[in-house]
């Protein structure tokens, strides 16, 4: 198997325009749990080492700054915090639970639906999340950064089945925007390309990322534009999350989220209704529950099916239905996701 190869070395490719650009927040990012534990003020029993020297911290400040100090359950600390707890799994968690080696079209393109491709731009993050389906995925022979990228563009012009490509990763907006707008366009020459789907986590980890020249590139591309983010958490989306929303919205791309369901974070009506009700309110579309794939370190965030629908039926009681997200399963083999409820 080959090992995690999350990173930001996509990052700062282009030198720095401001102290504040997102580069630099990128770079500023936590990476070491001590020191994540003495910025959160959190108790210094916790252990996590082991896990740590697994799949290293990432913790972008702007998502740091919206936990609360001193509070180990802090929901959106949950998300990132390595454990103890990562170091015992089920044998049925593994590293590929949902069989993408066997979906690889060429190198850094997927197909696992018809008429969609995934496009693994970068295995780089803007956050590490610890229950990251693609926690040991190689991106080492499977990403279009940089060698790959001719092969992987011949890959899609030449299947003209697929209609939509997904930029994924890794983050795909980790990449500076001259490089993502080269590989825009050339998409957009591909006559059965119709849509370019984007999933990211950088609009709420750094919301700076998302500059003008993004949303100017995203308004001027051809292709329709879908762009997913995901948070599991109402207290992910501030007032600056807002105004990145805002920005991409003025690109004209429809905006979706997508969360998993994730036992300490999310894992009761009450929070999600919240999420959905905060989504709303910023103009994003709740799109897809993910029950959790079973990755090698992630069992403790498990939360069964039958919570999990039990969780749906009471947020339809107290939302209207296009507020409730679809509950879904990726199940390899299968032609699309199975939804659950
Ligand atoms: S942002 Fe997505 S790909 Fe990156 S660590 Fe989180 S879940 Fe995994």
């Amino acid at each position: 198997m080959e090992s995690l190869t999350h990173s930001v070395e996509s990052v700062g490719a282009e030198p720095d325009s401001s102290p504040t650009s997102w580069q630099q927040q990128m770079k500023s990012a936590i990476r070491d749990l001590a020191e994540l534990r003495k910025t959160l003020e959190l108790p210094k029993d916790l252990t996590g080492e082991s896990a740590e020297a697994t799949f290293g911290v990432f913790a972008p400040l702007p998502f740091v700054r919206r936990m609360e100090r001193g509070n180990p359950a802090d929901p959106l600390l949950l998300q990132l915090l390595p454990t103890s707890l990562e170091d015992t799994s089920p044998p049925h968690f593994t590293s590929d639970p949902l069989a993408e080696s066997d979906a690889v079209l060429g190198p850094g393109v997927l197909k696992k639906y018809t008429g969609r491709a995934l496009f693994i731009v970068t295995g780089a993050c803007a956050i590490h999340c610890r229950y990251c389906f693609r926690r040991e995925f190689p991106y080492a022979s499977n990403s279009v950064l940089g060698a790959g990228w001719d092969e992987a563009v011949a890959t899609i012009a030449e299947d003209d089945s697929i209609e939509e490509v997904i930029f994924s990763g890794g983050d795909p907006l980790t990449v500076v925007d001259d490089r993502l707008k080269a590989l825009v366009h050339r998409l957009g020459e591909i006559p059965h390309v119709l849509r370019l789907r984007i999933h990211t986590r950088l609009p709420i980890m750094i919301p700076d990322r998302v500059t003008n020249d993004l949303a100017a590139m995203l308004k001027a591309t051809r292709l329709e534009v879908v762009v997913v983010i995901h948070a599991n958490h109402a207290n992910e989306l501030d007032d600056e999350v807002a105004a990145a929303v805002d920005r991409l919205k003025a690109s004209g791309a429809t905006l979706l989220n997508q969360s998993v369901l994730l036992a300490g974070v999310n894992d009761d009506a009450s929070t999600l209704v919240d999420l959905s009700k905060r989504l709303l309110s910023i103009g994003v579309l709740p799109y897809y529950l993910h029950q959790l794939d079973q990755v090698t370190g992630t069992s403790h965030f498990e939360v069964s099916v039958d919570r999990g629908k039990e969780i749906i039926e009471t947020m339809r009681a107290s939302l209207p239905g296009f507020a409730v997200p679809r509950y879904v399963q990726e199940i390899p083999g299968e032609p699309n996701k199975t939804v659950l409820a």
